[in-house]
């Protein structure tokens, strides 16, 4: 696991490779390896070492952190620190070495990774493409606790420390060089070398002094800090406990001892490991990583995807495959949506070319596997031929048959719909088992889930094609059945539809956005609505309408808005106006085309609670009636579909938390008070009554 070589050139290399996983995970078995072998190097007999370079034996990563289950198994506050205790301890004996240490770092490097680099006089890394640096603790509801909070700032200075300690968002090299986090770059073929030489070339061991460390004196301090702090309670209302406590922590260390900052990283650090928001980021994050569910197809390996459609879903999926190494071959019946798909394409890798984070010739190469169509020339070659075309049934059943005649029978078909049946655009196909659904969302690069849907004629092989490809294109896969809204856009109607209701009764648009913000959700209903587009939401709530019944008791009021030539931000008209692509006041309008030109105060409380309560319930229908497998997979969908609040742990984790039974009490006396769309859903009832949870119960 933890290598320790002493070269002829008298440079010492610890390489970590844990033989069992693909990532080096610091496990306390390893660290405890790590901690004996600087041990050795210190007790050494004879002449100590012209140098020690860390390094790892994996081909695309460094050490990515944490062992977070062995984390989330401690107990208590004093346990937390006790720990941060023992890792500063053992990461502090790299930087007591009399002689300079490199860290020579090819691919990811993270959290506790990041902090064992952070402790060496130097650091190496490599241009390969998975080079990036991070310290993503707060991520997790915490603050990298083993000297990273120190010894960051002292190195890039308090602005550019923030930044990296508050966001997590991960470095890549032209920056990290820029910065001061990273002192050279190689290739992976030449890091060994550039790391001895660095040593060789008679460096003083002690640490560099970075370029931002003047701030630590400066007179600017007290405004970098208020600084941060205020985007803080911008960005997250002041509801997560981590990066208010990463402010704090800063400030108060600022120019103190490391000894004595160590201490207060340590106590800040328990602090932090009790909270209710770690224990729910912990949950989120196991459910993503778990996110491996087998299928029992076999899968194809796809090198090539045709992609019928080149609109903004279209063109979205085709940079993304793109991205992932995937041939893309684009149709469309308008040459001006193939030109504006096209320059979709080259605008985003020419982006990634400017901003530093991808090579030229890997976006040359990107490029070079894109070409476009009106015709079906090359769909025989997808091995996965995808529709993005208009969202009408007849359409989609059309593309099914055309692409059918050109394309072998293995070879499968997917509709990126978002409200029809997958089994009803299969019905007249010549091979419905090799039709399935693969719902993307807008922005498909930034949307990290992908729901995979299948119908009853669906078979293995296509299910298990498409969780792979969906997988190999960096999303989190839910598997969802067949039913209307299927998971994301289901949870999410009750909620948009009560904030149609409260907008109704006499809530201003700002009123009701600003509820749905101060529960933790990134934008309002209203914002979101005209981001998303009401055509497509009348689309989605229309096929919804009989389904849920007494749960969407609205009569066409997306159609009030669309006839009034109202689809949101992409037409500048929506609940918003928008000019230049920017946000602008709440248009009062609405009012009236909603048949509620009275305006009356509800209670801010009372419309957070009616909010979250919809989402809460549908939830729980949805999960009965076996449109998700189970409460985890609801939990990712919600956090990462419908931009439900990470800090709550996805809405059957919030239900644990509130107590199932109280949940469903509050359900029945909204009902009481609503209407009967807030009658809780049997589960809740039956497990608020059996005393049942979702979740295990951690103690
Ligand atoms: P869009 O209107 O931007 O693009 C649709 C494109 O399909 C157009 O360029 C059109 O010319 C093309 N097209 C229509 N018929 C065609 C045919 N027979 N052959 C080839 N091309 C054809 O629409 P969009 O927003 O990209 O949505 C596409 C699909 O994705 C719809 O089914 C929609 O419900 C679904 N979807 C949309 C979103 C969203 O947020 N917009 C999210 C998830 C899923």
């Amino acid at each position: 696991m933890v290598e320790v070589t002493l070269g002829s050139d008298g440079i010492a290399v610890i390489s970590v490779n844990d033989p069992d996983h693909p990532l080096n995970i610091l496990s306390a078995a390893a660290i405890e390896a790590l901690s004996e072998k600087l041990d050795d190097l210190t007790d050494m007999v004879g002449p100590p070492p012209l140098g020690l370079i860390i390094t790892s034996g994996k081909s695309d990563n460094f050490i990515v952190g944490i062992d977070i289950k062995e984390l989330s198994s401690i107990e208590n506050e004093a346990a937390y620190a006790e720990g941060s205790r023992n890792l500063q301890a053992v990461f502090g004996k790299i930087a007591a070495f009399p002689f300079p240490t490199v860290a020579a770092i090819n691919g990811t490097c993270m959290g506790g990774g990041m902090e064992i680099a952070l402790n060496c006089t130097f650091r190496v890394i490599t241009d390969h493409p998975n080079t990036t640096l991070a310290l993503p603790e707060v991520k997790l509801g915490l603050l990298p606790g083993a000297t990273g909070s120190q010894l960051l700032p002292r190195l890039i200075g308090i602005q550019a420390a923030l930044e990296m300690l508050l966001t997590g968002k991960k470095i890549y090299p032209a920056r990290a060089l820029k910065m001061g986090l990273a002192d050279e770059i190689a290739t992976p073929a030449t890091l060994m070398e550039a790391s001895r030489a660095l040593i060789l070339k008679g460096q003083s061991g002690r640490r560099r002094k970075g370029p931002g460390q003047w701030l630590l004196d400066g007179p600017l301090r007290a405004l970098v800090f208020a600084r941060a702090k205020k985007q803080v309670m911008k960005t997250t209302g002041g509801l997560h406990p981590a990066p208010l406590a990463i402010v704090e922590l800063v400030k108060k260390t600022a120019g103190v001892g490391l000894e004595k900052g160590l201490t207060h990283e340590a106590r800040s650090f328990g602090a932090l490991g009790v909270t209710a928001e770690h224990q729910a980021l912990t949950h989120l994050f196991f459910a993503g990583s778990g996110n491996r569910a087998q299928v029992a197809g076999e899968p194809a390996v796809v090198h090539q995807m045709g992609i019928v459609g080149a609109g903004l879903m279209g063109s979205g999926i085709a940079r993304a495959a793109l991205e992932s190494g995937i041939t893309v071959r684009q149709k469309d019946i308008s040459w001006e949506a193939l030109a504006r798909a096209s320059q979709s394409v080259h605008r985003h890798f020419s982006g990634k070319v400017r901003k530093k984070i991808m090579h030229q010739r890997e976006a040359t190469a990107h490029l070079g596997r894109y070409s476009s169509t009106t015709d079906y020339s090359g769909f025989a070659h997808g091995q996965v031929n995808l529709e993005a075309a208009f969202e009408d049934i007849e359409i989609k059943r059309q593309l099914v048959a055309e692409l059918e005649m050109v394309m072998p029978d293995s070879a499968v078909i997917a509709s990126n719909t978002s409200s029809l049946s997958i089994e009803a655009i299969a019905a007249e196909a010549r091979h419905p088992e090799r039709i399935i659904g693969m719902h993307f969302f807008s922005p498909v690069e930034k949307m990290p889930l992908l729901e995979v849907i299948t119908s009853p004629a669906t078979n293995a092989d296509t299910l298990a094609t498409a969780v792979a490809l969906g997988r190999r294109m960096g999303k989190t896969v839910l598997l969802v059945k067949d039913s209307p809204g299927f998971y994301v856009n289901r949870v999410l109607t009750p909620y948009l539809s009560e904030t149609f209701k409260l907008l109704q009764e006499g809530a201003a648009i700002e009123q009701v956005d600003a509820a749905a913000r101060a529960l933790g959700f990134p934008i309002g209903p209203c914002a979101l609505l005209d981001e998303v587009g009401l055509d497509i939401i009348g689309k989605v709530m229309e096929s919804m309408t009989t389904f849920l019944g007494e749960r969407l008791e609205l009569d066409n009021v997306v159609g009030r808005l669309t006839d009034d030539g109202r689809l949101g931000r992409k037409n500048g008209r929506g609940f918003y106006n928008y000019s230049g692509g920017r946000r602008g006041a709440a248009d009062e309008a609405i009012y009236t085309l909603l048949g509620a030109a009275q305006r009356k105060k509800i209670p801010h409380e009372e419309a957070l609670q009616r909010l979250h309560y919809a989402l809460l319930n549908e939830a729980a229908h949805a999960l009965e009636e076996g449109v998700i497998d189970d409460p985890t997979s609801g939990d990712m969908g919600a956090v990462y579909g419908c931009g439900y609040p990470p800090h709550l742990g996805g809405p059957f984790w919030t239900m644990d938390q509130l107590g199932i039974g109280e949940v469903a009490e509050t359900l029945g006396r909204l009902a009481q008070r609503h209407g009967p769309r807030f009658t809780p859903a049997h589960a809740l009832t039956a497990l608020g009554q059996s005393g049942e949870t979702y979740f295990p119960q951690k103690r």
